[in-house]
């Protein structure tokens, strides 16, 4: 199996050397070549086994991995990087919730972290290479990625924020890692910090000092995991109801939704994938007129959202001849903050579900979908455990949310972190102060 860039069906790299790639040369995103043919109904036994969702993945994962030097450790990343749960909760007759907050940063994120950090754990020592992992992060990537690299000999991970646009308990889960973890709060925006590791990425002098990789979104290790839970809940649904359920997506840099498009493609029981955006609305306008205009991101409730210029969206229109087939499967929606408000009140009086300000895009669309066709079933997808966003949550459910263990943990640790201005001079600055102390 070869993965080619967005840009050149004719740039074919293997599943390890996209990984170490990150972005094509020609500034596109790896892409798998064609999607393989699966047995579905072997897998669907599979699905239904107890305690099978490590193995269900190697052998979803099987065939993109073919040819590639990771192949034989597939078992053992799928073991060790999904180990925690993900419960599919039945909401009401047509709706149920999939809850992907179960990992040690009580984000969806945890998922495709910790595969990417296992696959990269297997190269570095197959080929003795010292790692520095670039990610920018608007909230909930900067501490999946620090928890799955950390104490991992190998790598040095830097994490770049957006300084006072993230919750304080997201900023904690950045900042209280120290050891090879460093945290650099930028002066800007999201998309500021997006931009600064794309340059970094491409910089000739900072490629001559370190091996630079990405473990943003846009690494083919984070979303080829995350087609899993997709696929292993859309047959799990059918197998409970005899319908076969779309998904609502809470959506920023469009990683998340765009696996579940690469899990409906893949051949499992999905029907349409609707995008819940926030009050950033490139996508939503995108479907309304078919002119793709970026624009610079938005403070809003739901912030690891808060994205203007999703870095997958060149996947996802590649992924369709034109908008009309990409409507054939997609939608999306733009829900405000005051609806997102009224969603989490709602979610705990409808459901007694404490929703996350991510998760209350899904739950407010889900209220719009429902009311237009009652008899499709929905599966909210739910990105990220409420306790991180007490501050906007506690206050409209008037009640104090129980912290996971593993997240009080990482919340009593002190903080520590580089502040810089929005530019990629100051960052590179910034790195060759650190170099000097670590030589
Ligand atoms: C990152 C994130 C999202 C958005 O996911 P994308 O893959 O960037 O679309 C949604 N909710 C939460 C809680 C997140 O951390």
């Amino acid at each position: 199996m070869k993965f080619v860039s967005t840009r050149n069906q004719n740039f074919a790299v293997t599943f390890s050397e996209a990984l170490k790639k990150g972005l094509a040369p020609d500034g596109g995103l790896f892409v798998p070549e064609k999607f393989p043919v699966l047995d579905i109904q072997s897998l669907e036994a599979l699905a239904l086994r107890e305690n099978s969702f490590a193995s269900f993945a190697a052998e979803v994962l099987r065939p993109f991995l073919a040819g590639d030097p990771l192949q034989e450790f597939l078992n053992d990343i799928c073991t060790s990087a999904l180990n925690f749960a993900i419960p599919l909760k039945k909401l009401e007759s047509h709706a149920a919730i999939l809850e992907l907050f179960h990992g040690p940063t009580g984000a969806f994120k945890d998922v495709g972290a910790r595969f990417l950090a296992a696959c990269m754990e297997r190269l570095s020592q197959a080929n003795k290479e010292k790692q520095t992992v670039l990610v920018a992060t608007s909230g909930d990537t900067g501490g999946a990625v620090a928890g799955a690299f950390f104490g991992k000999k190998d790598f040095e991970v830097f994490i770049l924020f957006p300084q006072g646009k993230i919750s304080a308990r997201q900023e904690k889960q950045l900042t209280c890692w120290g050891g090879n973890v460093r945290a650099f709060a930028v002066q800007g925006t999201f998309d500021d910090c997006q931009k600064i590791v794309k340059t970094a990425l491409r910089d000739e002098e900072l490629k001559a000092q370190r091996q630079f990789t990405s473990a943003n979104s846009i690494s083919i290790g984070r979303l080829l995991p995350q087609m899993i839970y997709y696929a292993h809940s859309s047959l799990r649904y059918r197998q409970q109801s005899g319908r076969v359920a779309g998904f609502i997506v809470p959506t920023g840099n469009l990683g998340n939704a765009l696996a579940a498009l690469w899990a409906k493609h893949l051949g499992f029981p999905i029907a349409k994938v609707v995008l819940a955006t926030n009050a950033n609305h490139a996508i939503v306008d995108y479907f309304a007129s078919g002119q793709w205009r970026p624009h610079s991101s938005m403070t809003t409730l739901a912030n690891a959202m808060d994205v203007g210029d999703p870095s997958n969206m060149e996947r996802l229109r590649h992924l369709y001849a034109n908008l009309e087939e990409m409507k054939k499967e997609v939608a999306a929606f733009s829900v405000g903050d005051e609806q997102i408000k009224d969603s989490i009140r709602k979610g705990r009086q409808r459901w007694n579900e404490t929703l996350c300000p991510h998760t209350a895009t899904a739950a407010f669309t889900y209220e719009q979908l429902s009311q237009q066709n009652p008899s499709q079933d929905w599966i909210l997808v739910a990105t990220a455990h409420p306790a991180k966003f007490e501050s906007v949550v506690e206050p409209l459910i008037q009640q104090t949310i129980p912290i996971p263990p593993e997240l009080a943990e990482l919340l009593s640790r002190p903080s520590q972190m580089v502040k810089i201005p929005a530019d990629f001079a100051a960052f590179k600055q910034a790195i060759r102060g650190l170099y000097s102390r670590i030589i």
